[in-house]
């Protein structure tokens, strides 16, 4: 990829939001041979890679973290004895985690060595890392994490909150921003909260701070706890760009250009409501098993559309089945989601198979809308 730059005279590299735009090496790769990487400093990347570390720096900069185990001692006793003392349930994570992988639900002592060493095993072989940490499970959880953005000259701001809770084994299938039910003081405390963690690292470039929120009651000042920080581009950062009105990527270029930040935290709007689904080449009837094979015919509808492929292509089995997120906005969260519905009913597609019909029946679901 550096070579290819330097071949056609490029003079910044963007990572996506896939495997080499969380990469430290890569970022001092693509520097040292004079480029720039879109997006922060390899040092960034490291300070919150681990979720760990990233919770134990967060924890001194003040933001609440998820109680729970973050220590290096990784002595299974040890561990069984934090788990313990925390309170089942608790979720066992590889600290070098990441797309759910390595993570383990716990809900009696007598399941931990078992869960634990199974965590460890795919840490190890994900990540090269067999270490975890361990955290209370939050039995209703939601998923609230705040888009934040620095620039080279100390800037931070925030663009709002979006709520990711709709999710299969851990990860996100519909996302929406704002969050329901966010109040103007609870969203000024998380809002804060990402701002001081990102300013902890000196952040600059898009970020995404995720907080996993107690969802048995209303939004509370004390019901919300920093899980991680993804330091790159989010799949979901559309719904965000929609209730904004802005362009994240562009903002990216910018800022990677030395620019300030376009916009004074004063001067960006929150307008209407937005939704995303992400659409993947899976069979639902058969256990949500990836699809590969030839794309004859795809076309979407209304809404907006993102995507990387087109009738003709193939889904191959080597990389992540999402192949299209599907994003709309109205004025209202009803309206937004009856736009949804519609935009989910109006994909067609011929060849592997695809989640749209689950999707859609999420859409329409009546608890998801309430
Ligand atoms: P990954 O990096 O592998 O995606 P995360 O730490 O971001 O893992 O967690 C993914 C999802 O797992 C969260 O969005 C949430 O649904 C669930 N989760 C994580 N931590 C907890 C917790 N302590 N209690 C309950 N659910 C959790």
């Amino acid at each position: 990829i550096i070579k290819a730059a330097l071949q056609t005279g490029a003079q910044a590299i963007h990572p996506g939001y896939g495997f080499l735009s969380e990469n430290p090496e890569f970022v001092e790769a693509v520097e040292q041979a004079g480029l720039t990487f879109i997006g922060p400093s390899a040092k960034a990347i490291r300070a919150m890679g681990l979720k760990d570390a990233a919770k134990a720096l967060m924890a001194e900069a003040g933001v609440p973290v998820v109680p729970g185990y973050h220590e290096a001692n990784q002595n299974p006793d040890i561990l069984k004895g934090e788990a313990d003392k925390i309170g089942y349930p608790v979720l066992i994570k590889a600290r070098a985690g990441g797309g759910g992988k390595g993570m383990r639900l716990v809900e009696r002592s007598e399941d931990f060595d078992e869960a634990l060493a199974s965590a460890a095993r795919e840490g190890q072989n994900a990540f090269g890392d067999p270490a975890v940490l361990i955290e209370k499970y939050i039995t209703s959880p939601r998923h609230i994490e705040v888009q934040i953005f620095g620039d080279t000259h100390g800037n931070v701001v925030h663009l709002y909150e979006r709520d990711c809770s709709l999710q299969r084994r851990h990860q996100k299938v519909i996302e929406e921003a704002p969050a329901p039910g966010m109040t103007a003081q609870v969203r000024a405390a998380m809002t804060k909260a990402a701002i001081t963690a990102a300013k902890a690292i000196d952040y600059v470039g898009a970020g995404t701070i995720e907080f996993i929120v107690d969802g048995s009651r209303d939004l509370r000042l004390d019901g919300f706890w920093f899980m991680e920080m993804n330091t790159r581009l989010q799949v979901e950062q559309p719904a965000s760009e929609e209730i904004t009105g802005t362009d994240l990527v562009e903002w990216q270029l910018r800022i990677a250009a030395g620019e300030p930040l376009p916009l004074a935290q004063d001067d960006i709007p929150l307008m209407g409501h937005a939704f995303e689904a992400r659409l993947y080449a899976e069979d639902v009837a058969k256990g949500f098993l990836p699809a590969t094979g030839t794309l004859d015919h795809i076309s979407f509808g209304h809404g907006r559309v993102e995507t990387g492929v087109r009738s003709g292509d193939a889904i191959s089995p080597f990389y992540d089945p999402m192949i299209a997120k599907v994003i709309t906005h109205a004025n209202t969260r009803p309206e937004a989601l009856t736009a949804l519905q519609k935009a989910l009913g109006d994909i067609h597609v011929v060849g592997p198979a695809t989640n749209a019909a689950f999707l859609g029946a999420l859409a329409r679901d009546a608890v998801f809308a309430k």
